[in-house]
């Protein structure tokens, strides 16, 4: 058990040393998650090939020729694309599903020696943000199974909390890497868009995701971060700007002097947790005292983010999701006698409740008529949102906020109200319209003994500046 404790960087120099074997280890998960595991659900399938792979990574480190991740256990959600292990976006429609090719941060993962574990637990098709609309079951939060573990990435950031995998990958639209990992108390970056391929990643809100880690350390996720960034063919928008080496980035000394965090005030606001309130402010105190320049600034137009979110990410979702229409692949219905009725089955069989309330709100906004009045609006939010960080951007450094308003609820606390859900993201949301990089991390418990975060954000293609911040505070604040 405490082998799995620890980090990707520690097992490396494990496996290095000698102390430990891939083999030796991967057994080891594959009995911790078949006995842990049945009352958490954060796996959906585990990848029957991963002693063979340990083995092979095994000759590597006694060769001596081992790659940055050798013989590491990774787990990855179930939107990204894994050539034979089956992909099913946690719904119905896909349930059968196995793709012919790897997503490209799949495929950088294998080039480094990863070993793709199984694929993670999420709300159907990435909408939610507690892991309660998974078409197999929810997860349950590790440190509390009558707590929900966020969502939609909450398989992934379950399984390394629950020390059930070394590291994994989520996928972010509106905050869903950051809020899971909020809840479990793990790291969670988002990179900013255009930093990692979408290639491979089934899309949900495609001008929004993002696929990023979620790790039990900061310097893992610059360690993933570095391995999955970086230009694709495959993906248009994803950029030709230079990836560092976040490791090494990370190592580089801050000065506080000359480093200036803001505060947005629009972040601090009545009816969120205390608890998380008087968190944030401890640490704003203590890197104050430690020489650090702070700044309330203000972001105006913070509070039509959920609004222009729901409007623009169900939009895309609706024309995304066009494509499962039970011809091509995935589930088809049985109960049809022509066209269509094969269409119009299939999805009313194969889709859950909330996917079917974002296609109609999707496709209600795009209609003609309501497109000027609720899409175009969006977008110009949209343009004020992202002129709100630019603006922050020249004055401070980086900016610091609470992840989310609440700590984690209760499973069904929330299912029956869906506006409720949707705020569980309302610090979350905007960092995707306006395309930045942006990281949870760990900061501490509750009185319940529930994870607290905080999210560093900061400016487009600049994700050592939060890894280096993040780092500097899982090391020098208490
Ligand atoms: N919870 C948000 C939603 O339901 C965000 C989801 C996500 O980031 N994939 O849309």
């Amino acid at each position: 058990m405490d082998i799995l404790k620890n980090s990707i960087s520690q097992l490396k120099n494990l496996y290095i040393k000698k102390e430990i074997s891939p083999v030796e280890v991967l057994n080891q998960i594959i009995n911790e998650i078949s006995q842990r595991d049945k009352e958490i659900h954060s796996f959906l399938y585990l990848n029957e090939k991963v002693v063979a792979e340990a083995k092979s990574a095994e000759k590597r480190y006694i060769e001596g020729n081992y790659r940055k991740l050798e013989g590491i256990p990774i787990a990855v959600k179930d939107n990204i694309c894994t050539i034979e292990q089956p992909t099913t976006c946690a719904s119905k429609i896909l349930q059968n599903y196995i793709p012919p090719y790897d997503a490209t941060v799949i495929r950088n993962l294998k080039e480094n020696g990863a070993i793709i574990i199984g694929k993670t637990n999420m709300d159907e098709f990435a909408f939610g943000s507690s892991t309660e609309n998974s078409f197999f079951g929810p997860t349950k939060n590790p440190f509390d199974t009558s707590y929900v573990p966020g969502g939609s990435s909450g398989g992934s950031a379950a399984a390394v909390a629950a020390n059930l995998t070394f590291g994994a990958l989520g996928s972010d639209t509106g905050g869903s890497i950051r809020q899971p990992a909020c809840f479990c108390g793990v790291v969670g970056l988002k990179p900013g868009y255009g930093r990692v391929s979408r290639y491979g990643l089934v899309a949900f809100g495609s001008s929004l995701d993002q696929i990023g880690p979620i790790t039990k350390d900061v310097k893992d996720s610059a360690i993933i971060l570095q391995i999955i960034s970086g230009q694709d063919k495959m993906d248009s928008t994803c950029l030709d700007i230079g990836v560092l080496d976040y490791e090494k980035e990370i190592e580089k000394e801050i000065i506080p002097s000359k480093y200036k965090i803001g505060i947005p005030k629009e972040y601090f606001i009545g009816g969120m947790d205390k608890q998380i309130k008087d968190r944030a402010e401890s640490i704003i105190k203590q890197l104050e005292k430690q020489g650090f320049i702070l700044e309330e600034i203000s972001l105006p137009h913070t509070e039509y983010g959920i609004a222009a979110y729901y409007i623009i990410a169900t939009a895309e979702a609706s024309t995304n999701l066009a494509r499962f229409d039970g011809i091509r692949y995935g589930y088809r219905t049985k109960n049809y006698s022509n066209v269509q009725e094969l269409y119009f089955n299939t999805r009313q069989e194969g889709f859950g409740f909330e996917v079917k309330r974002r296609i109609i709100l999707g496709t209600f906004v795009l209609s003609s008529g309501y497109y000027d009045a609720y899409y175009i609006k969006a977008q110009k939010v949209r343009s004020l949102i992202k002129n709100d960080f630019q603006k922050a951007f020249e004055k401070v450094d980086i900016i610091l906020t609470p992840t989310t308003p609440e700590l984690p609820f209760k499973l069904g606390e929330k299912t029956s109200d869906p506006l409720k859900m949707y705020l569980s993201d309302i610090f979350t949301v905007n960092v995707n319209l306006a395309g930045l990089p942006a990281i949870n991390i760990p900061v501490g418990f509750s009185r319940e003994n529930l994870p607290i975060g905080v999210q560093l954000i900061t400016k487009s293609f600049t994700e050592e500046k939060i890894l280096q911040m993040a780092y500097y505070i899982e090391n020098n604040i208490k």
